[in-house]
């Protein structure tokens, strides 16, 4: 059988019930943003790892070597958002091929240690091979998150509602305009490119979550909304509403859509690697949350709500409704 007939889901799928060997200490397994375990004191430990792999997360020509390095570890930092953490320490191991050279590593481990820098995150290790095919470079980050504030992916409750830390979309355009080379102003392809190379992780928001008391789950949104509702629907047994026209609009994406007669709404429900968060909150006192969030210049945007239909629908403008299927990325697929 082919990793593809089964897609990446149903491999983790898969292997889930083999994970826990030994039970004592594990609050959450294979499964979630970030493996939650229980150590002595009042923190729960998370610990999260994401590979990027040459020309299938990146490509050479498109980014420099420091904004490879910071992206490798934001998107780690994203995980330990999603839990509700903050971090603390990462791990690197590289697989080098041999037209990398010492220069080129040198700009990744600056790029890697001023996001460090900025997170408070250490480098404490890792490990370096030669590699006979493309650059591999594997994160792992630990954190911690108080443990009466730990936010899983599989706690939402019918009745809560639905919502973003920022626009979903700008990094699947950028992804689009460097793949098509397309010729577009600058006020347009940048901010999009920037989305897609640059992410920012949501560490602020993720603690402001887990902290509100009224946050019942949360994802960062890696695959695309679609895909990470999906994860948070499938995991808590609930259903959901999006409500298409209070998704966040993005100006640059929607005028890269119509330059390049591209679905706009594609871009933002499927599109993957936005690096936002996607929570699942209280409907009680949702007014001061978002005020509250708003006071800490953050923003949470109320895209849905979540029922117990255990289906996911999209609401039109029109107030017609249509399926939404998962359709954001899944490896093998
Ligand atoms: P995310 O998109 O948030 O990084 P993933 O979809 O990559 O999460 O992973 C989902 C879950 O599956 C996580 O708990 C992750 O640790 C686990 N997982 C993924 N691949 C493997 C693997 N090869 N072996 C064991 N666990 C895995
Ligand atoms: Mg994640």
């Amino acid at each position: 059988m082919k990793l593809k007939e089964i897609g990446e889901f149903g491999f983790i799928d898969r292997i889930a019930p083999l994970g826990s060997i030994r039970a004592s200490g594990v609050i959450k397994g294979i499964g979630d943003d970030c493996a939650v375990m229980s150590v002595p004191g009042d923190d729960y430990l998370l610990v999260t790892t994401d590979l990027l792999v040459e020309k299938v997360h990146f490509l050479l020509d498109w980014a420099s070597p420091q904004v490879i390095g910071a992206k490798s570890l934001a998107v780690n930092l994203s995980d330990i958002a999603a839990c509700g953490g903050e971090p603390l320490d990462a791990f690197i191991s590289i697989a080098v091929p041999e037209y990398i050279d010492v220069e080129w590593l040198d700009g990744f481990y600056k790029g890697m240690s001023e996001i460090a820098r900025q997170y408070g995150v250490n480098l404490l290790g890792g490990d370096t091979t030669a590699s006979k095919g493309h650059l591999v470079i594997n994160v792992a980050l630990t954190g911690r998150v108080p443990v009466d504030q730990v936010l899983f992916r599989h706690t939402a409750r019918p009745g809560d509602i639905l919502v973003l830390t920022g626009p979903t979309g700008e990094s699947a355009a950028g992804t689009e305009i460097l793949l098509s080379q397309a010729a577009l102003p600058e006020a347009i392809f940048l901010p999009l490119i920037r989305s897609h190379l640059e992410p920012r992780p949501h560490v602020s928001e993720g603690r402001f979550l887990a902290q509100s008391g009224v946050c019942n789950a949360a994802i960062d949104v890696s695959d695309g909304l679609s895909s990470d509702l999906g994860h948070i629907c499938r995991d808590s047994g609930v259903g959901a509403v999006v409500y298409q026209d209070r998704l966040p609009q993005s100006p640059p994406l929607l005028q890269a859509a119509s330059l390049l007669e591209k679905d706009p709404l594609s871009w933002m429900l499927h599109g993957g690697e936005d690096y936002v968060l996607l929570a699942s909150v209280k409907s009680e006192g949702l007014q001061d949350l978002l005020a509250s969030a708003l006071q800490n210049g953050l923003f949470l945007i109320p895209i849905g709500e979540t029922n117990d239909t255990g289906r996911m629908e999209l609401i039109r403008p029109d107030d017609s409704r249509a399926d939404l299927t998962a359709k954001g990325w899944n490896h093998f697929r």
